[in-house]
């Protein structure tokens, strides 16, 4: 019996671990990326080995074999890629998403560069990408304004969390425009507001599908049933999946991409034997999300489906960052 992953992200490569069975990985990228730092990353708080997996020692460590290639659909028992074709008996889906970028933005990673010689820095989108870039550049000194369209930040969180961030953010010096629609990004920002000049524009605008061709989607998102299943022997987790189990509809979140991983490994191991599929239980839902948000100067928020827990922000910032250690230990060592 023959595994193939597609996707080795957090959810994949979190599958892989949990998996006793003979196991290919297509995965075009180096290194599992963990953007839950990338903020920290971009103002060195934590390294590139602190946020990232050699793919090529994680597949020796667990005798995987690692295809370096792109998939592009799948047909009923093979996967299609760029350069080829390979064979499943079970397969899982982690494609991820992308960021759906505005015109001439730069992606987070090359902010990095793009950050050394500016003051300015405009962040579109105030999800809390946005909001942990903005805390994290102005602990630093840069001047740091943040637009959102909809009529307050963290929008997909309850009020309370806003006002809360809101009140935190003016302290701070860090100017939120909401209600602000982006028209045209050239050398300053045009917006239905008037302009807004800045040197540098950070983009975290939400996420759209990687596209797979061949399988059942809403609107790119790949659909699966309550025991993460596409159809038959295919199952999809992670962010490219649409989940939703008893009207609760999955984040699409490291902590969401992780728990699908479990629950998939071990589904794949109960269809071989014939025995009944353990039905997933969304933790963090649209409705109820559960997700750290960093504050800088060693600080976070903790919101537990749905409810915020403000305080006290410096320990919650260590639970936070001893949970992504450990997390990340478990690829590495
Ligand atoms: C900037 C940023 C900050 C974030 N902060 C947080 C946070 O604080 N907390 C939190 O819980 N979540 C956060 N997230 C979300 C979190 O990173 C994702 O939910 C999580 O990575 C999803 O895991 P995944 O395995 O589904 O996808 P990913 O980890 O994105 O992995 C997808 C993998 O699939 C590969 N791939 C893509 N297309 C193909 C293809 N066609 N064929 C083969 N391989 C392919 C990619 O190269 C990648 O390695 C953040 C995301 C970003 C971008």
């Amino acid at each position: 019996m023959k595994a193939v992953i597609v996707g080795g992200g957090i959810g994949g490569l979190e599958v892989l671990r949990n998996l006793n069975l003979d196991a290919t990985l297509i995965e075009p990228r180096d290194e599992m990326i963990f953007y839950p730092l990338l903020p920290e990353f971009i103002v060195d708080k934590v390294g590139w080995d602190d946020m990232t997996v050699e793919i090529s020692e994680f597949c020796d460590k667990h005798g995987v074999h690692w295809i370096r290639d792109r998939a592009v659909s799948v047909e009923s028992d093979r996967v299609i890629t760029e350069r080829d074709e390979v064979e499943f008996d079970y397969l899982i889906i982690s494609v991820g998403a992308k960021a759906s970028k505005l015109e001439n933005t730069v992606d987070p990673m090359e902010v990095k560069d793009a950050l050394k010689d500016v003051e300015d820095v405009l962040i579109v989108g105030s999800g809390s990408t946005g909001v942990e870039f903005a805390f994290e550049l102005r602990e630093c000194g840069y001047n740091v304004k943040v637009l959102e369209c909809l009529d307050r930040i963290l929008p997909t969180f309850s009020p309370s969390v806003s006002r809360f961030v809101t009140r935190l953010m003016e302290k701070e010096g860090i100017e939120v425009f909401t209600s602000c629609r982006v028209l045209k990004v050239d050398r300053g920002v045009k917006t239905d507001r008037g302009e807004v000049e800045c040197d540098v524009v950070v983009s975290c605008v939400g996420l759209k599908p990687n596209p797979i061709d061949g399988l059942r989607n809403r609107d790119g998102w790949i659909v699966v049933d309550d025991y993460l299943r596409v159809g038959g022997r295919v199952f999809a987790i992670g962010d490219c999946a649409f989940v939703s189990v008893n009207g609760e509809v999955a984040t699409k979140t490291a902590l969401e991409a992780e728990r699908q991983a479990k629950v998939t490994a071990k589904n794949v191991e109960r269809l071989i034997e014939g025995r009944r599929l353990i039905r997933y239980r969304v933790h963090s839902s649209l409705e109820k999300p559960t997700s750290f948000i960093t504050l800088a100067r060693n600080r976070a928020i903790l919101i537990y489906r749905g409810i915020l827990i403000p305080r006290p922000m410096k320990i919650l910032y260590k639970v936070k960052m001893n949970y992504i250690r450990s997390f990340m230990n478990r690829f590495k060592i």
